[in-house]
């Protein structure tokens, strides 16, 4: 049997949706459906403004030059994330400056985030791994208390919950990912959210996205032509994306409601080899309701996990790894680190195992990969 790690969930809606765009005849972006699908992401989350994006690495650089980061101005991330998160700081002369995460969520660490704060710490950037939350209390805190500004990588977290609030609307800003892995997706695309009621920071991002002009003002007919006011890029996202996005985000609650199910089937599977002490379970902290991205459990060492791996994979089983740790990656070894800067990260990274998550998961499917897994760690 053939497991995919991942595989769409489409309904009629989506089909629909596209026809009616294409019926519609605007293919750019700002259309019908990016209006639609903005305005259901502020209702729903409660978001103060909504941005629709061209990927979720774009959403990211969005807020890094909002934040008006000076050349040297240090900000605070995990290095167990995605190549965009550093990126998007480093595109606008900034330091990403990597931190350890916990073992248990592999979520950033607040102890050392204070650690490496310094007199140049302009902002941090707290990723919500597999859709659960990062400790956002204490990180608001550090910021509060050093004055910096936060960006929520909330990329994976679409629909999780922190104490009651939606990921991605308790820090200044909120980069969400749409794109073909994540749990609701239109291919590409993602959403920059501005959380405070700050016309200011709304009126930069709306000139940042439409390439340095007032095009908004023009959009909403205030202007009869629109001007280049300042420095900017192209970041809207096409409406015929937009239309797959809305009917996506109307199944959300039945997405993540499958999605659900897989999870408890695998972690009431999983518990006792947890028990037996052969591996462990990611956790879900008390105050986080995640969205179900990502299952996943780690061996003791990465000898162990390399062989459930390939014997998964040889089954047929698209199991795998995830990051290679930013510090340790080539180019984190440009920037001077060592892979003995972070051993946490180091060892979560090699020890790390995700199990194939779907929402049209069939119990064949589970069966055969819980089965498989029972085969593999018997031989262990
Ligand atoms: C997916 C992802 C991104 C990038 O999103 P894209 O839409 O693929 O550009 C950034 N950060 C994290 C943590 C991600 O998982």
């Amino acid at each position: 049997m053939n497991i995919p790690s991942n595989k769409h969930y489409w309904t009629e809606k989506e089909k629909k949706n596209v026809l009616d765009a294409l019926a519609r005849g605007q293919l750019s972006g700002d259309g019908y459906y990016t209006e639609r699908v903005s305005a259901l992401i502020e209702e729903n989350f409660g978001a103060g403004k909504a941005l629709m994006t061209t990927s979720g690495t774009h959403a990211l650089e969005m807020a890094a030059m909002l934040i008006g980061l000076e050349p040297g101005d240090e900000v605070i991330m995990p290095s167990f994330t995605f190549s965009s998160t550093a990126n998007a700081v480093l595109l606008n002369e900034g330091k990403p400056v990597f931190v350890e995460i916990k073992p248990e969520d592999l979520n950033a660490d607040p102890n050392d985030i204070e650690r490496k704060i310094t007199e140049k710490t302009k902002a941090i950037i707290p990723v919500h791994y597999a859709g659960v939350g990062c400790d956002m209390d204490r990180i608001m805190a550090i910021a509060l208390k050093h004055n910096l500004r936060v960006i929520e990588d909330a990329a994976q977290g679409v629909n999780g919950k922190y104490r009651g609030k939606y990921l991605g609307t308790i820090a200044d800003f909120g980069c969400y990912s749409f794109h073909g892995t994540k749990n609701y997706s239109c291919g590409e695309g993602g959403a920059l959210l501005v959380n405070q009621e700050d016309t200011q920071t709304i009126k930069k991002a709306e000139v940042i996205r439409q390439k340095g002009t007032d095009r908004w003002l023009f959009l909403r007919g205030d202007v009869n032509k629109y001007n280049w006011i300042d420095t900017g890029s192209s970041y809207s996202p096409s409406d015929l994306l937009m239309a797959v996005l809305l009917a996506q985000l109307e199944n959300m609650q039945e997405i993540t409601e499958k999605r659900k199910a897989v999870y408890k089937v695998y972690r009431h599977a999983f518990e006792p080899y947890e028990r037996q002490g052969v591996l462990k379970i990611m956790q879900i902290p008390q105050e986080c309701e995640p969205n179900y991205h990502i299952f996943w459990v780690r061996f003791n060492t990465q000898e162990m996990r390399d062989f459930v791996l390939k014997e998964l994979n040889r089954k047929g089983i698209a199991a795998s790894f995830h990051y290679l740790p930013l510090h340790s990656s080539p180019m984190g070894k440009k920037m001077g680190y060592k892979p003995c800067d972070l051993p946490v990260t180091e060892k979560a990274a090699k020890c790390l195992l995700r199990l194939p998550l779907y929402p049209g998961m069939t119990e064949a499917e589970l069966h055969y990969v819980i089965q498989s897994v029972a085969e593999v760690i018997g031989a262990l």
